[in-house]
């Protein structure tokens, strides 16, 4: 073996009495999880699995996915996380679309599923084969496989439009937890408390990074203020993984006041831009650094990190992991570098670069140049002590009257107010300027504020052009099931 399936396999070799997850419904050991991956690889084999067999699981955060994860990969087979949240048609779209052999998921999911030799279910209910017969299994020694070669088809979040299917391979998801691994410190006695869903590059990484320290997890199925609160006091968490928009609802819950958070020694949050407010409010309340990391499912998780060590530049997404390079390329002209300071796209180049869209040639060519440089469409600058920021999504760009607004920066300003908990902010068509930037606010509950206080608060902070002309208050916010907010649907609201 030479991909993520090692780091079960190495941590079970060297310490196989640790705790390494323990969920809503189990506590398992190293020893414990590897025998229960070894017996699934045997289980698929045995039902005609083979190498190079895609296989999907679609089944929400339980210990089971991450015993089927290690299952397939032992196998030769090639793993598609699916999100549980995922409608029968979009699922279908991804099946079709990455041709899955088959789908391992829940009685109450396996309904949507079609189109596939083998459906195993990890309930063990109606005609589909259980989980508990893959377990019974004659465990299989894993399979040798080509580091350089496929291990997932990952499907991006599709925060702008329909997902598409990266090839992570071996090496790239393997090097990138360990570098995360490293990057971020992690120790056997780390207790990761997260609820981020496994089928999405960070919360894959958040397990197999601490997996590579020998560290727990702690497990959630699904995303609560309170069941994070309790989770972490329960087990004395170091460590919080999520979200911007976690961080905001953790922020914002009544159960904030009487938390215990002393534990923790660190958290981590990233998928989405995040206002500097929001993360010192939550350093101030955890009395622990809050470490930003950047990525996307195209580099088979986070290629930067920000550390502990430079609060100066809160808000950075820290230097990029060694092995990995970026640049900044200019905007006028690619092939050149911006100057420090000066905003460019972000390019990546290294080992945990995907292999290309699954069956999209186009995309791909159009994605990863010749030279190997990946175009990550995200807006940024790196400053003179080689810190990079995110600005925001290339595509997310709101013109207005001639002018160029990123909608990150009037969400990091409204973050600021203290009425509110949640914002986004995105185009509304205009007849006159074109478009008009619109910010839609959920409050803290119990607070209210009106749409001019709230563009007046902006005032000292944007130039004209970039203040918001619109606010529309609202009770949530649209968002992918990895919990990251749609600014695509905010015009529907
Ligand atoms: P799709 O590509 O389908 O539209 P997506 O880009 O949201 O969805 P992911 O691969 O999950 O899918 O996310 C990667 C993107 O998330 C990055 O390109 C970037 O825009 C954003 N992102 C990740 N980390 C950060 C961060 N720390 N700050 C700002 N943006 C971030
Ligand atoms: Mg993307």
């Amino acid at each position: 073996m030479t991909g993520p399936a090692d780091i079960l396999r190495t941590a079970a070799r060297r310490h196989p009495g640790r705790i390494a997850l323990i969920t809503a419904t189990r506590t398992l050991t190293y020893r414990e999880l590897d025998t229960a991956a070894a017996a699934v690889a045997g289980g698929l084999r045995d039902r005609g699995i083979t190498p190079g067999d895609v296989v999907t699981l679609y089944a929400p955060n339980r210990w089971e996915w991450l015993a089927a994860y290690h299952g397939v990969l032992r196998a030769g087979a090639i793993v598609n996380p699916a999100n549980a949240l995922l409608t029968a048609e979009e699922l279908r779209y991804v099946t079709g679309d990455c041709r899955a052999a088959a789908v391992i998921t829940t009685s109450a999911l396996k309904e949507r599923v079609e189109g596939v030799r083998l459906v195993v279910d990890l309930d063990n209910g109606g005609d589909a084969v259980g989980f508990a017969d893959l377990l019974d299994a004659q465990p299989l020694e894993p399979a040798e496989v080509d580091g350089a070669g496929p291990c997932t088809i990952a499907y991006t979040s599709g925060t702008t439009g329909h997902p598409k299917g990266a090839v992570q391979s071996q090496y790239g998801v393997l090097v990138n937890c360990a570098l995360t691994a490293t990057m971020h410190a992690r120790r056997e006695d780390d207790v990761v408390v997260t609820a981020l869903p496994l089928p999405h590059v960070y919360g894959n990484v958040a397990v197999h990074s601490t997996f590579c320290a020998g560290g727990t997890v702690v497990l959630r199925e699904r995303f609560s203020p309170e069941d994070v609160f309790a989770a972490i006091e329960a087990h004395r968490a170091t460590m919080f993984e999520g979200v911007p928009a976690m961080y905001a609802m953790l922020l914002a819950d009544p159960a904030l006041a009487t938390a215990d958070l002393s534990s923790l020694t660190r958290s981590t949050v990233g998928g989405q831009t995040i206002a500097v407010t929001t993360m010192r409010a939550w350093q101030d309340r955890s009395g622990a650094p809050l470490l930003q990391v950047w990525g996307m499912t195209e580099l088979s998780g986070h290629a930067t990190t920000h550390s502990p060590h430079a609060p100066e530049v809160l808000g950075s997404i820290g230097v990029a992991y060694p092995g990995v390079q970026i640049r900044v390329a200019d905007l006028g002209d690619p092939a050149r570098d911006a100057p420090d300071g000066v905003r460019g796209e972000l390019m990546v180049r290294g080992p945990v670069v995907m292999l290309g869209y699954h069956d999209r040639p186009g995309a791909t060519a159009e994605t990863i140049g010749a030279d190997g440089w990946l175009r990550t469409g995200d807006l940024g600058y790196r400053d003179p002590t080689g810190h990079l920021f995110v600005v925001d999504r290339k595509k997310d760009l709101i013109i207005t009257g001639g002018y160029n607004v990123y909608p990150a920066e009037i969400e990091r300003v409204l973050a600021g107010h203290p009425a509110v908990a949640m914002v986004a902010a995105g185009p509304v068509p205009d007849a006159v300027k074109g478009e008009l930037a619109c910010a839609y606010v959920v409050l803290r509950p119990g607070e209210t504020a009106t749409a001019d206080e709230l563009i007046a608060f902006t005032t000292p902070h944007l130039a004209p052009y970039k203040r918001p002309r619109l606010v529309r208050f609202v009770d949530r916010l649209p968002a992918t099931p990895s919990g990251k907010i749609k600014r695509r649907e905010l015009a529907g609201l």
